[in-house]
């Protein structure tokens, strides 16, 4: 029997708002202040307090919801959502539950399988819990508590269990991911946790319609450990399957160093939150008119963009879409174009995925770090199509370029670097490619015509790699012919 997994995600991505969801207190980075700096009554849940809501993440929100394609509520609620933690301070989380900001939206991701669709359930807005460091001293065990982050905005984002496999699943995080970042409502920085996965799995029978137990995977904070958690626990599941064991619901954590998922709880040990409204604040009250207005404010975003890639540039889809996927190399890469129009724009996304992709890999700089600006890309690329030096050379050109941030000129000036194009320079160098290699010289026109590859080798050798390859070909070919002839 073949069987197939089942696979709903909820994203939490905290909003880059100044204030907090429902107090003044600012916003700071939770890995960097020092502790209990940015708490007020408020948020630290002090008796008879009143929260406010914060505008600002109320739109973040509804930008996020527009680019899902999601339906924004006119009317929306607020509710207390009960449970006992020390890092929430009230004792609840203000969410929203029966009535969220917005529904029924979808996502197209992109995989080895080409295109998909993956509906959005529900988008809602919440606020964040404070972080507990659980520290051992003097042979005591302690936690502390940081309320920095307690009621910082939350913005939740649930999936439909559409996708089917973990390779799905990552490209929807990365997706949604981008999205989040175009918006400029999430930094997207993972590591300082400001966007957070939950993977819920399940697997059935090919095929089938139904919906079987499915298992939680809390606080996912990587790409790769989304994808792993969810192998995991489909390879687990189907395996349970195959044996005629029932999968039960329960909530999984997942261990980074051991690579498997533990059991927090089980479905009885599952929490009743006890939802109620909260009585502190009014409806969430929506007009079309302020819909209208942040739809109009929302940027090009990453499909459109990869779309519009495809038309005016020619690019290839995947090209495309390694492109957009960060708004700061999709404008780097069209600066690289403004700078100089009569490239080639194939060739020069060619150029900044390949090359300056790799160097970004290998060094972990990002586009704002580089130490050049497009235009001295954009002079690079001018000097290989003018012929001033050939491809070989201008990718060493470029790795000295990243690294002291002078400019290409410079470098072939100083390094003479510049390509021998002048046809009697290079008929010169040929000649005596030949004339020093008899041996060869006598196999190739005994018939052996793949020589021709090695005389090739050997000019461009004794021309430190900087002759004109197409010129050196057909300079060679024409000796190689001529001595044909008169042998
Ligand atoms: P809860 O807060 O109880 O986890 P949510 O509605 O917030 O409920 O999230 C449920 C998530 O689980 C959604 O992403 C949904 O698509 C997914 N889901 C629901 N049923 C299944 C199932 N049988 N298998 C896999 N995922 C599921
Ligand atoms: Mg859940
Ligand atoms: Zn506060």
């Amino acid at each position: 029997m073949e069987y197939e997994p089942v696979i709903g995600l909820e994203v939490h991505a905290e909003l880059l708002t100044n204030s907090k969801m429902f107090c003044s207190c600012p916003v700071v980075d939770s890995t960097q202040a020092a502790p209990n700096i940015a708490v007020c009554p408020v948020c630290a849940g002090m008796p008879g307090v009143l929260p406010v809501v914060n505008q600002k993440a109320v739109e973040y929100a509804m930008r996020v919801a527009l680019a899902l394609e999601c339906k924004i509520a006119h009317l929306s609620l607020f509710d207390r959502k009960n449970y006992f933690y020390p890092d929430l301070p009230k004792g609840y989380q203000i969410s929203q539950f029966e009535y969220p900001l917005a529904q029924h939206g979808r996502l197209v991701i992109h995989t080895s399988n080409g295109e998909k669709v993956v509906r959005i359930l529900r988008t809602h807005l919440e606020e964040d819990a404070g972080k507990l460091t659980h520290v051992q001293k003097d042979g005591q065990s302690y936690s502390l508590v940081d309320l920095n982050r307690a009621g910082v905005a939350l913005l939740e984002i649930v999936s439909e269990p559409d996708m089917r496999s973990a390779e799905e699943a990552r490209a929807y995080a990365e997706t949604l991911r981008s999205i989040i970042r175009y918006l400029g409502v999430n930094s997207g920085d993972m590591s300082k946790g400001v966007i957070r996965f939950e993977a819920n799995v399940s697997v059935r029978e090919a095929g089938s319609e139904i919906l079987n137990p499915r298992v939680e995977i809390k606080n996912l904070n990587s790409f790769r450990a989304l994808e792993r958690a969810v192998l995991y626990q489909i390879d687990l599941q189907t395996e349970k399957m195959k044996r005629g064991e029932a999968v039960v619901q329960e909530t999984v954590g997942w261990d980074e160093a051991r690579e498997v998922t533990f059991s927090q709880r089980s479905k009885e040990e599952a929490h009743d939150y006890r939802y109620f409204p909260e009585p502190d604040l009014p409806p969430l009250v929506i007009e079309s008119e302020w819909i209208e207005r942040v739809a109009a404010g929302l940027p090009e975003l990453p499909a459109a963009k990869a779309d519009r890639f495809k038309q005016e540039y020619q690019l290839n889809a995947n090209i495309a879409l390694q492109l957009v996927e960060e708004r700061s190399t999709a404008d780097f890469y069209e600066a690289v174009l403004k700078a100089d129009p009569s490239l080639s724009p194939k060739t020069a996304a060619g150029w900044v995925t390949g090359e300056l992709f790799g160097w970004m890999n290998q060094t972990g700089e990002c586009c704002e770090e580089l130490r050049i600006s497009p235009a001295d890309l954009a002079k690079l690329l001018g000097m290989i199509q003018q012929n001033e030096i050939n491809q070989t050379t201008a990718k060493s050109v470029l790795v000295d370029m990243l690294q002291t941030g002078k400019s290409a000129q410079e470098l072939v000036a100083t390094k003479g670097l510049k390509q021998i194009s002048n046809a009697e320079d290079i008929a010169v160098l040929v000649r005596e490619a030949l004339e020093a290699n008899p041996k060869e010289m006598s196999a190739y026109l005994e018939g052996k015509e793949t020589l021709s590859n090695w005389f090739f080798g050997q000019v461009m050798r004794a021309a430190h790699g900087k002759a004109n390859p197409q010129v050196v070909r057909a300079e060679l070919e024409q000796q190689l012919n001529s001595r044909k002839e008169n042998s």
